[in-house]
């Protein structure tokens, strides 16, 4: 039986960083501005740990938010250290780190190793260099691809994380930056749409009209078609859009944008409809669908969107489940009788 995995995750703001990403104001995405330190982070641990029942679960020490190999190599060996007891005890498996492309060599991949780093993610945001350059990241897509493959070839599981909707972008570019990342061997992703965050480049870029972000529904078809993308070549897509922190939700830090707190319920509906599409051209009194246990929420769509869309052709419709089912696969009857629903 496949391992449950869980992280304990430990944010690190980039309180200095060098760079000036045209979206980001790390402070302000965060929404949390200390930097933990070492009894914060045991506590922490201790805290998971102790809700996690039994050897069944794999647990890694995740260290987000910044870029873990651009901090000074004394303060990267503290943070691993930290993890080390814990390693030896088997109650933590591993480590895993986010950092940035540009922010990976040989010795810096050696020294992660040492440490049982097991899983090291980078923030790609795009393989379009025009696109890389407008939002002024400072790396290249070059400089991601050699990362990427030296990471792999160190043994690492590797995470290449996009973003959507930068400066430049189109959702051409948006699907190529998607066969990238499949192409790099990737075992996961994460997609995140561009937001304009107050206090930012593009909050600028945006008041003087030189920026439009995606709206809402733009940016849900393009992580729907990547999501697809992604889930034929077997890349995992572990978050789909941002973590909603309060200056999110409250709106106090957000100034345009297509963000939702349930972002990735919307897409999951989407790619729902789209499995849907072919019962939308018939008709009949009553419609039973079975979807896999777990499916059932997505398959009626965010605010039983795609339930109401049956309903215009079929006079009743009922979802249930089967076990032998996964993702969205499912099966149908077109009935007329209504006992079974
Ligand atoms: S997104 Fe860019 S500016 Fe923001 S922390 Fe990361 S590298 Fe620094």
């Amino acid at each position: 039986m496949k391992k449950k995995h869980i992280n304990i995750p430990i944010f690190i703001p980039e309180l200095a960083c060098p760079f000036q990403c045209i979206y980001c104001n790390q402070r302000k995405i965060s929404g949390q501005l200390a930097i933990p330190d070492k009894q914060a982070i045991i506590q922490t641990i201790e805290t998971y740990l102790q809700s996690v029942k039994g050897s069944e679960t794999e647990v890694q020490l995740a260290y987000f938010g910044g870029n873990f190999t651009a901090i000074k190599r004394e303060e990267q060996e503290d943070y691993l250290q930290i993890a080390e007891p814990y390693i030896h005890s088997g109650r933590i498996s591993g480590i895993r780190i986010s950092t940035r492309p540009d922010y990976i060599n040989e010795e810096i991949l050696k020294l992660l190793k040492r440490y049982h780093v097991k899983a090291i993610e980078l923030g790609a945001q795009s393989m379009d260099e025009e696109v890389l350059l407008a939002s002024k990241r400072g790396h290249t897509a070059v400089n991601t691809v050699q990362a990427s493959e030296m990471i792999k070839t160190f043994g690492f599981s590797l995470g290449l994380q996009m973003m959507i909707g930068l400066p430049s972008d189109t959702l051409e570019k948006a699907i190529f930056t998607a066969q990238q990342i499949i192409g790099l061997k990737a075992e996961n992703t994460r997609i995140y749409p561009t937001l304009v965050i107050k206090g930012t480049h593009l909050e600028k870029l945006y008041e003087r009209g030189e920026y439009d972000p995606l709206t809402q529904a733009e940016a849900v078809k393009w992580a729907a078609s990547l999501y697809e993308l992604f889930e034929a070549a077997g890349v995992r897509v572990l978050k789909l859009g941002l973590h909603p922190s309060e200056g999110l939700t409250s709106g106090k830090d957000l100034r345009a944008g297509p963000f939702h707190p349930s972002f990735r319920e919307l897409v999951y509906t989407t790619l729902w409809k789209n499995s849907l599409q072919p019962l939308l051209n018939q008709q009949g009194s009553n419609l039973i669908l079975w979807v896999a246990p777990g499916q059932v929420n997505h398959a009626v769509g965010y605010s039983g969107s795609n339930k109401k869309k049956l309903l215009n052709n079929f006079g009743r419709v009922a979802f249930k489940t089967e076990l032998q089912l996964t993702d969205r696969n499912f099966r149908f009857e077109i009935t007329e009788k209504s006992e079974y629903l």
